[in-house]
């Protein structure tokens, strides 16, 4: 079975206006070309992505299930049309939809206090919701101890967190994407499964090995930071999978069993559409020979597929 960890449904009114200004000044200051055309030629391309959309790839990469989730982003760059809760409810509505293929995650900002709390309650128990993703980048520490009743909550509805790390867009920063943070997290919620996304960011895998090794509930998946170093330093993905898995880790689970598939989708398909990635994934062992690293069938499974099982209980 191939699950896609990490994916997201995307709508003109997920965010405001402004939301849309900025990172079309972002993507035009990174490519050289004027905000206008970003506006015009890339960004309608963003706007309707919905769950049909996502299935049709999915079918072509052979991916059986996606877990897909809102984004919170309102306390940085104010109002969208659609209110947190919709959003919310859009996704659970697509999950609804496509109940064989797809997963939806409760995405809320946790200093919305109790509401964050009520909503991820809801979105599990009446949604049939199966999550929670953070995007800390929008202005919070996740060990900030405002996060702290939404840990709790998890952990008493038995649902995984999957947290941004790493990268980001202007007018987000990165420094609140550290994996660090997580430690602090897992120490107090032991019981919390935690997935850091992206694999904790280019600079965030030697974190993870130091977070990760000698506390089992420290996962990540591989989305975006994947098919980034996959397109342009793919030896550096492979020591980096190499590495975190033949730690010898004689007290925790092993880092082979902790690693799961993502793709970020749609966010990272102008990189890698979801299929080239999935085959990239596939042929670890072909890909991993050629710089002299050895890969298993039994762990591109288990990557594929197998360990997001385990994490999110199906
Ligand atoms: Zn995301």
């Amino acid at each position: 079975m191939i699950v896609d960890m990490h994916c997201h449904l995307s709508h003109k009114d997920f965010y405001p206006d402004i939301y849309w200004e900025l990172i079309a000044q972002s993507l035009s200051l990174n490519l050289g070309i004027s905000k206008e055309k970003v506006l015009r030629d890339m960004m309608p391309d963003f706007w309707k992505k919905d769950a049909s959309t996502i299935v049709e790839d999915m079918d072509k990469a052979g991916v059986d299930k996606a877990v897909i989730m809102p984004v919170d982003f309102e306390l940085k760059v104010g109002k969208a049309k659609m209110s947190i809760e919709e959003q919310n409810r859009y996704h659970a509505r697509a999950a609804d939809e496509y109940p064989d293929r797809l997963i939806a995650f409760v995405g809320v900002d946790p200093r919305r206090g109790e509401k964050a709390v009520e909503l991820l309650e809801k979105g599990v128990t009446e949604w049939g919701m199966k999550g929670l993703k953070f995007h800390p980048d929008a202005g919070y520490y996740p060990n900030d101890p405002v996060c702290f009743p939404l840990y709790k909550k998890c952990v008493e509805l038995d649902v995984p967190l999957l947290c941004h790390c790493g990268l980001i867009f202007i007018p987000f920063e990165v420094k609140y994407n550290n994996p660090m943070y997580l430690d602090d997290v897992q120490t107090a919620f032991p019981d919390l499964r935690i997935v850091a996304a992206h694999m904790g960011g280019i600079s965030g895998v030697p974190i993870l090995a130091e977070i990760g090794s000698l506390k089992s509930n420290i996962h990540t998946e591989i989305s975006f930071t994947g098919q980034m170093l996959a397109c342009g330093a793919p030896q550096l993905l492979l020591n980096n999978l190499r590495m975190l898995m033949d730690l010898p880790l004689t007290f925790a689970v092993p880092f082979k069993n902790r690693i799961l598939f993502g793709s970020d989708w749609p966010y990272a398909n102008s990189m890698m559409n979801l299929e080239e990635w999935v085959n990239w994934i596939k042929n670890l062992p072909k890909k991993g020979k050629r710089y002299g690293l050895k890969f298993s069938g039994e762990e591109t499974r288990l990557i594929l597929g197998e360990n997001a099982k385990k994490v999110l209980k199906i």
